[in-house]
């Protein structure tokens, strides 16, 4: 418990928030979806180049087909 008390003074709240606060990231080339804090550099499926970009949730939805 008193370990639990001394992350929270130690991490601020609005850091706390930042780091988990992922987006959904579609590749331009091949449609794939990733759900990060940050885009992928270099797709893992096609290997494109800065390819991503931020969608939001319902749109990973639909190109997902939930
Ligand atoms: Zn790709």
């Amino acid at each position: 418990m008193q370990y639990l008390q001394l992350l929270h003074l130690e991490i601020p709240s609005h850091r706390r928030s930042k780091i988990a606060d992922k987006k959904f990231w579609r590749c331009n080339v091949c449609n794939d979806i990733h759900y990060e804090v940050a885009d992928p550099e270099i797709c893992p499926t096609c290997q494109a180049k800065n390819a991503y970009v931020e969608i939001d949730k319902e749109e990973a939805k639909n190109v997902m087909g939930l």
